[in-house]
């Protein structure tokens, strides 16, 4: 029996960018590659809530970190870095505004095929659960939406492991 997906957008959930101060639990993290850095909060504790959880789930990138989040995120938080990958197709955003949706959600629709999913991201609303709704095909799923000023906290992780339960 293949495990549901689990669908995990980095910034907003893991990274919650938003947050005025650093959040109890998280530290602020400096990462280069080459010419870049970036300033992200992340917490350990997303790495052993998410590891506990892939008995249950298979664990997805679904973030425009694509094969950054196996390389830059996973390691400083304990997960595995070979995650499968969501990869956007070029031009994913456009036309996106005015549907009021996730410019990822059709292709997030197209790539969990029939297996079951939850997907966790701060920019999914109404508007995309309706848009999965009415997608022929598609296996049961939930659009769990974490705030960007919080990131995933114990009561998120709780609503994870309930629907796991009841949908495995
Ligand atoms: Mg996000």
């Amino acid at each position: 029996m293949l495990r549901p997906y689990l669908l995990l957008d980095v910034d907003g959930p893991l990274n919650p960018y938003r947050a005025k101060t650093v959040p109890p639990g998280y530290r602020l993290e400096e990462i280069e590659e080459g010419e870049k850095t970036w300033r992200l909060l992340l917490n350990q504790q997303h790495g052993a809530e998410l590891t506990a959880l892939a008995d249950t789930f298979e664990l997805v990138w679904a973030t425009t970190w694509e094969d950054g989040a196996n390389r830059l995120i996973a390691p400083r938080i304990g997960l595995p870095a070979d995650l499968p990958v969501i990869r956007w197709p070029a031009g994913a955003r456009e036309g996106a505004e005015r549907s009021r949706r996730s410019w990822k959600t059709p292709h997030v629709a197209r790539w969990v095929g029939s297996r079951p999913f939850v997907w966790i991201d701060d920019e999914i609303n109404r508007y995309d659960r309706m848009f999965l709704e009415s997608t022929p095909g598609l296996g049961s799923f939930r659009v769990h939406r974490v705030e960007a000023n919080r990131g995933l906290a114990p009561a998120d992780f709780a609503v994870l492991r309930a629907w796991g339960e009841a949908n495995v």
